[in-house]
């Protein structure tokens, strides 16, 4: 998609810290982190959201998940971490290209805000 931030990321248009790719993931470093470790993993095919996810191939919300267990591994988060897709207006979605938050470094609480 011509007009999508990390369609940009993922095409090199836009500099991010790249963490890992794979043949359907790329994964960065957020730009304004919230944690000690806060990195994106989003699918290199875009889809707006989980939903149009799921319809359109599930495979790539598994591939999306199997990824963010293997980039918390690599960061080293032996203790544990949160996996955060945001999805449309009430789950606090911004950016309209799927994308999952890897984040630890710090205990995180729960409930969320
Ligand atoms: P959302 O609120 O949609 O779940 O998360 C969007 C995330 O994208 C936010 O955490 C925000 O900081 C991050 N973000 C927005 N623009 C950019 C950018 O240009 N580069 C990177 N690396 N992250 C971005
Ligand atoms: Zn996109």
């Amino acid at each position: 998609m011509t007009d999508c931030l990390f369609c940009k990321v993922v095409d090199g248009t836009i500099p991010a810290t790249i963490v890992e790719r794979t043949e359907t993931t790329v994964a960065f470093r957020d730009i304004a982190p919230v944690s000690p470790t806060h990195v994106l993993v989003v699918p290199t095919r875009h889809v707006a959201d989980l939903d149009e996810a799921v319809a359109t191939d599930p495979g790539i919300a598994a591939d999306l998940l199997t990824q963010c267990a293997r980039v918390a591994a690599r960061e080293g988060l032996a203790d544990g971490y949160r996996v955060v897709i945001n999805t449309r207006s009430d789950g606090g979605q911004t950016v309209q290209h799927l994308h999952a938050h890897v984040l630890g470094g710090r205990p995180h609480a729960w409930p969320p805000g």
